[in-house]
């Protein structure tokens, strides 16, 4: 897998061996901006930098991050919480895995800025029960930061009181959605909340709470360092700094691409990542993980970001690329989305409960036989009854990620209906990459 890309801000000591300890973190004279965070500027000051920065939530939603941290009340005689959303599970995306796995320090004294901004003495990291070395990294990296005196009563001896806490998930992917990430975090079933309150205001215990994405609260260090002007400037429009593209698929070279945002998903795919594999065309590409509505090779040149996409008919989302490559099957495909989703699901409301397993059935009948053509524009129909029904964004990802696999790849649809079967061969994703292409 290649670590690359033109703006190497959040990777830049990814390649250094042991780039994971403070000794490595500290050579770079590293926790001095945490250190003028604590010692020379007010939460205000701080807020004033990262909303300048056009820092843009990293976990799907986009939110800038400086407005919600300025939505905090702090006089409300409740402790503030910050909470780092580390359940990466969106098919796809593994950024935030290398960025605790790489650089932890770098999460670790975003998150010493971020509580300072938001009045938090307090932050838990709410990571993937998967990732298992990760998170022991982060445990490390948290221990080392603690008998160095940067955590602690007080905070590299600032008198400000500063702790961090991991909390391992139990492997749902609806813990990444942030109420449910809080449920579970009670350490009750990890269900979404309906909103308002939201968790700016009621958040952990009750609680006025910050949610942010690793990659967020990553980019902080760099954007006290550089000045939230000249991060902004490195972005596009409203999307300030450099974003972690993860791509994965039929390219040549899968990997981490740290490009500013604005970047064309032609120039990640034909520059950056060497084009697909084998010479094959490109047939669609997934841009934001599987939540995102499918691009076909002629939209490639719409901006990747987030006030671009929408453009475009389709979303960001976490900047987790797939492609895939001519022979693809994008029934398949669909229906392996739609069974992650079901399978997912938490159950609460029943057009998401019901609606994703009807897809998925009625989609695998298409797939596997036994359709009619009626089936297609069941899926359609089903679709929009989901959309804009339920607690959470999980029923609509499913609802808006199938629609447009109909309707761009339709003569698809309708072959697999006239032939009674699919028409693809099986099984293509593993096979045909050579050494060269993976670059492991
Ligand atoms: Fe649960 Fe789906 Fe409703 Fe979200 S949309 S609360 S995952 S049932």
């Amino acid at each position: 897998m290649r670590i690359g890309g033109t703006h190497r801000v959040l990777t830049k000591r990814w390649d250094i061996e042991d780039s994971h300890l403070l000794s490595t973190y500290d050579e770079g004279e590293r926790y001095q901006q945490l250190h003028r965070a604590l010692t020379k500027l007010s939460a205000a000051e701080i807020i004033d930098e990262v909303k300048g920065s056009n820092l843009r939530g990293a976990g799907g939603a986009g939110f800038p991050a400086g407005l919600k941290w300025s939505f905090v009340p702090t006089d409300t005689g409740k402790p503030v919480y910050l909470v780092v959303n580390a359940d990466e599970g969106e098919p796809g995306t593994y950024k935030d895995r290398f960025i605790i796995e790489r650089d932890p320090h770098m999460l670790l004294e975003g998150i010493g800025i971020a509580c300072k901004a938001i009045g938090s003495h307090k932050a838990y990291i709410f990571i993937r029960g998967e990732y298992t070395g990760p998170r022991r990294r982060l445990i490390h990296a948290i221990e080392e930061a603690r008998a160095a005196g940067i955590l602690g009563e007080s905070a590299m001896g600032t008198g400000y009181r500063l702790d961090i806490h991991v909390h391992r998930g139990g492997g749902a992917y609806i813990c990444g959605e942030e109420t449910s990430l809080l449920e579970a975090l009670e350490g009750k079933k990890g269900l979404p909340r309906v909103k308002p309150p939201f968790p700016a205001v009621e958040g952990l215990f009750g609680c006025p709470t910050v949610i942010n994405n690793v990659q967020t609260i990553a980019s902080v260090p760099a954007v006290m360092e550089m000045g939230g002007e000249a991060f902004a400037k490195m972005g596009h429009e409203r999307c300030g700094g450099p974003h972690l593209f993860n791509v994965s698929g039929h390219v040549k070279w899968p990997g981490i691409y740290e490009l500013p945002f604005g970047t064309t998903y032609r120039e990640l795919i034909f520059e950056h990542c060497g084009g697909m594999r084998g010479e094959k065309e490109l047939k669609a590409v997934v841009p934001g993980g599987a939540s995102t509505p499918v691009l076909l090779p002629e939209e490639l040149d719409v901006r990747a970001d987030f006030d671009s996409m929408p453009n475009a008919g389709s979303m960001f989302g976490t900047g987790a690329v797939i492609a895939l490559e001519e022979g693809t099957c994008m029934v398949r495909t669909c229906l392996r989305f739609l069974e992650f989703f079901h399978h997912e699901s938490c159950g609460q409301c029943t057009p998401c409960r019901e609606g994703c397993g009807w897809l998925a059935k009625i989609v695998g009948r298409i797939e596997h036989g036994g359709a009619t053509r009626s089936d297609v524009d069941l899926v359609l129909e089903v679709a929009d009854k989901i959309v804009g029904n339920t607690i959470c964004a999980l029923g609509d990802a499913a609802a808006m990620m199938a629609p447009p696999m109909v309707k761009k790849f339709e003569a698809e649809w309708n072959r697999h209906i006239e032939d009674e079967k699919c028409p693809f061969p099986k099984e293509r994703l593993e096979k045909n990459r050579t050494p060269e292409e993976s670059d492991d």
